[in-house]
């Protein structure tokens, strides 16, 4: 039966959750990753894709308190919190910029001070600044924490930062959709619903967005497979509404518990990390890409990922802080000639891609 599913999903046909749960849980490790790879090659060839990027984190205050994450503190009374201005952001931005990133990833912590209108100047401010720079920002969690602050809808919050220069949204604050995993690892962070219906939301208002995965904790291959066809149907009504917006990539995170509240847990296998990829890739036919942070996965399983299913890369990610607030052995950003390395070394051709995967083809450098 593992053969014939196996052979199925390889051939691009749709899987069912419980054949992809019996996939994850019998399927000898190489031939899920051959079928994975199967599907990817069709897909993209040899080519894996990355970007040119840095990360933006406005602040590590957060109000939500999240029991998985490194990053965040409560108040500004901690030692460690920080919150930057509008002026400092473009700033720091500008400052990058001198290393041709072609987009900026700004996510962050959820406090009052941060409001609808900061978002605005800051995007206003880095359009100005910046024009040719594409905005990846803003969680669901975010677009809805900042909406309700302002007492307006996702959609209206949406309408607004779009307004201001929002080019794409990222695919955080989904971790597991499930309500059991979700009271456990983020009790106080909205649900499922809210943050597939502001995704709904983009979509149809032709933004393109991220779906990730938080994996490797306390959820069950039920519950893994569950939150990957959630996704799947929610791309599959954008796709049948002819919605301009999609899902672009899926992004399965692994869970790193350094300085974290479950630190005393171990993190995801080698195994788990590569059978989650490959199984991915398989359940989500209606992806174009699947995508991995290799600052989480580490330089080594990313580069073994490229043929268990991943074709794109989290970018050069200058200034990341969110996982290194835990205890991640990776770089803080890599140089464009490394990641390269890192693709070519996982047996693939890199291509530059911008936010939207329009390939990039840079000027050669002279001396
Ligand atoms: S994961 Fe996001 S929402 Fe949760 S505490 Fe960290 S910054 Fe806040």
């Amino acid at each position: 039966m593992i053969d014939s599913i196996l052979s199925r999903a390889a051939e691009g046909e749709r899987i069912t959750q419980e054949e992809a749960v019996a996939l994850y849980e019998q399927a000898p490790l190489d031939d899920l990753g051959a079928a994975a790879d199967a599907v990817a090659r069709r897909l993209h060839g040899d080519e894996v894709t990355y970007n040119v990027n840095a990360h933006l984190n406005p602040t590590n205050i957060c109000v939500v308190g999240c029991g998985f994450c490194a990053f965040a503190v409560w108040t500004d009374h901690d030692p460690r919190a920080y919150a930057y201005s509008v002026d400092q952001l473009v700033d720091r931005a500008q400052e990058v910029s001198d290393l041709g990133i072609t987009e900026l990833h700004i996510v962050g912590g959820m406090t009052r001070e941060y409001s609808i209108e900061y978002y605005e100047d800051l995007f206003r401010e880095l359009k100005a600044a910046l024009p040719s720079v594409s905005l990846t920002a803003l969680t669901a969690v975010e677009i809805d924490f900042i909406a309700k602050m302002a007492k307006i809808t996702g959609r209206e919050a949406l309408e607004r930062t779009i307004a201001a220069g929002h080019d794409t949204m990222p695919g955080g604050g989904a971790e597991v959709f499930s309500p059991r995993v979700r009271r456990i690892i983020a009790d106080r962070k909205v649900g499922a619903d809210v943050w597939l219906d502001i995704h709904r939301d983009a979509h149809e208002m032709g933004l393109n967005t991220n779906a990730t995965l938080l994996f490797g904790h306390f959820e069950t291959p039920d519950e893994k497979v569950d939150h990957m066809v959630q996704l799947r149907d929610l791309q599959d009504h954008a796709i049948h509404h002819g919605h301009p917006g999609r899902f672009q990539a899926f992004i399965p995170l692994p869970f790193l518990p350094g300085n974290t509240d479950f630190s005393y847990l171990p993190g995801p296998s080698r195994d788990e990390k590569l059978r989650t990829i490959a199984l991915s890739r398989l359940v989500l036919d209606n992806f174009p890409h699947i995508k991995g942070h290799w600052v989480m996965l580490g330089e080594d399983i990313t580069s073994e990922a490229l043929s268990y299913g991943l074709d794109d890369l989290s970018g050069t990610l200058t200034e990341e802080r969110i996982a290194h607030a835990t205890t991640v052995q990776t770089p803080l950003g890599l140089t464009h000639e490394r990641i390269r390395d890192l693709v070519a070394s996982g047996g693939r051709t890199p291509v530059e891609r911008d936010s939207l995967y329009g390939r990039v083809v840079r000027e050669p450098v002279t001396a």
